[in-house]
């Protein structure tokens, strides 16, 4: 087999303050492309783009580099400050409230993406400013598979500059809250529909406990997520998502409706592994194997039993 190609990620790397009905943790290691790229190393090799500060502990980073994560696009900012989110999670453990977002060493950040990674043809814009999700873009040379996230803070702050990045984008990955804001609309499918408007050709909506749908070009396919009784954490999931999507792809050759369909469900995989823990430890703790054995118990579950009008005998 071939080797997979190696994804890009620009995003966040992050200490977060988490609060659920259950636990809590103050400043543990979190961000959108440390999330990703936990989840993404275990199909191939991630060129990690962002930016800490100097409160940032680099030991902390070490499982990810053992894992095939290359840290070169990885700038610190010996006098600032490490971006800094905090959030609640409701009795549900599906729906959060945040309260705060300390841009922190963000607010003045020029990604620059290192030469050899440039060419890299997979990149994912995990959830960041989107003018350094294009300002990326901008420095990658060779047309490569585009897949984006964003979040509401990004939707009602920078909302031009969002729109202008999905102009650029294939895919876009967002969670439902988040799709319906953007689109203007209660309906998801008609967010959905919006939001194709909007530039990208392959939309998968997020759902938390509910799964996802992903539409690519006019075709539809849902999933359900796995069913869990073990949820300590649910911070990450949409990055966990989106690095078992495109791990997945970075072993296709052609983006056919079936190659994003399984994608789908190794991102459902890698989610529910994310979640057993804070932070990225449960994924970081997880092989090939147990990925590989999520992903048949999923597609267990969601097996339907032929269907069709009974035929008289
Ligand atoms: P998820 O649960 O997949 O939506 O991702 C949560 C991660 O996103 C956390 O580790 C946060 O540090 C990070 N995050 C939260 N808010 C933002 C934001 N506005 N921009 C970028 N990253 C964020």
């Amino acid at each position: 087999m071939p080797k997979p190609d190696p994804v890009l990620v620009v995003g966040t790397v992050a200490y977060d303050t988490v609060k659920t009905p259950f636990q809590d943790t103050e400043r543990a290691l979190g961000g959108s492309a440390l999330y990703f790229s936990a989840s993404a190393s275990l199909f191939t090799d991630v060129h990690l783009v962002s930016v800490v500060g100097g409160d940032f502990d680099l030991n902390e980073l070490n499982p990810l580099q053992e894992r095939g994560v290359n840290l070169d696009g990885l700038h610190v900012e010996d006098d600032g400050q490490t971006f800094h989110w905090s959030g609640e999670y409701h009795y549900d453990m599906n729906t959060r409230t945040t309260h705060a977002t300390d841009l922190n060493v963000l607010e003045t950040f020029q990604p620059h993406v290192p030469e050899p990674a440039q060419a890299t043809p997979l990149a994912f814009l995990a959830n960041i400013d989107p003018t350094l999700q294009t300002l990326v873009l901008d420095q990658l040379t060779n047309q490569p598979l585009v897949a984006a996230d964003t979040m509401n803070y990004w939707i009602e702050n920078t909302p031009s500059e969002l729109k202008n990045t999905l102009t650029r984008v294939d895919t876009l990955i967002i969670n439902d809250e988040e799709a319906r804001e953007l689109a203007n609309t209660p309906n998801l499918v008609e967010a959905m529909h919006r939001i194709q408007a909007l530039g990208p050709d392959v939309i998968t909506v997020k759902k938390g406990e509910h799964g996802s749908i992903l539409m690519h070009q006019d075709e539809w396919f849902t999933a359900p997520a796995f069913l869990h009784a073990d949820v300590t954490d649910p911070t990450g999931a949409g990055d966990a998502f989106a690095g078992g999507f495109m791990g997945t792809l970075a072993s296709t050759d052609t983006i056919t409706h079936q190659a994003l369909r399984k994608a789908t469900v190794y991102g459902t995989a890698a989610a529910s592994i994310v979640i057993e823990d804070f932070g990225p430890r449960a994924l970081l703790d997880a092989t090939r194997d147990d990925l590989e054995q999520r992903a048949k118990d999923l597609a267990r579950y969601a097996k339907f039993p032929p269907v069709g009008k009974p035929t008289p005998t």
